[in-house]
């Protein structure tokens, strides 16, 4: 019987605590001492498992699409209504996930600023400062969507 022992256990990419996944592997799911939602992927080439922080996957996600809206708009091949549009969602997007980040901080007193990890008293200050900034986020977002219609 051929069995792949891993050399460690998976650890939450956001809060580095051993994820206690037992045989089966955690396809997604919140983390038990963060709150925050995981996502386990294998990937397609080397077969390899590894578990990512869906709030950071978001993150990342819409830099991109924040950048190629800059560059498009800068080309001239966006309106300025168009422009002002998609910024509304981005930063709709940005917004939603501080909330998502911010109310999983307070439930589990422990937040992320940067590559810095807070817990108690700070992750609680931190957690609240990202709901106040997603939520003026959704709000600048929501304005803009609402004067670009
Ligand atoms: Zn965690």
């Amino acid at each position: 019987m051929r069995e792949i022992h891993k050399p460690s256990t998976p650890a939450c990419p956001y809060c580095r605590a051993p994820l206690a996944i037992g045989s089966r592997r955690v396809r997604a799911g919140a983390c038990p001492t963060c709150k925050r939602p995981l996502l386990g992927l294998a990937s397609p080439v080397s077969g390899r498992y590894r578990v990512v922080s869906v709030i950071h996957l978001a993150r990342i996600a819409t830099l991109p699409i924040a950048g190629g809206v800059i560059v498009a708009f800068a080309m001239g091949l966006l309106h300025p209504i168009e422009f002002a549009r998609a910024v509304a969602g981005v930063l709709l997007a940005y917004g939603a996930i501080d909330i998502w980040d911010g109310t999983a901080g307070l439930e589990s007193r422990i937040a992320r600023v940067g590559a810095h990890l807070q817990r108690l008293a700070a992750a609680r200050r931190s957690s609240v400062f990202k709901i106040l900034f997603g939520g003026s986020s959704l709000l600048l977002g929501a304005i803009g969507l609402l004067f670009t219609r």
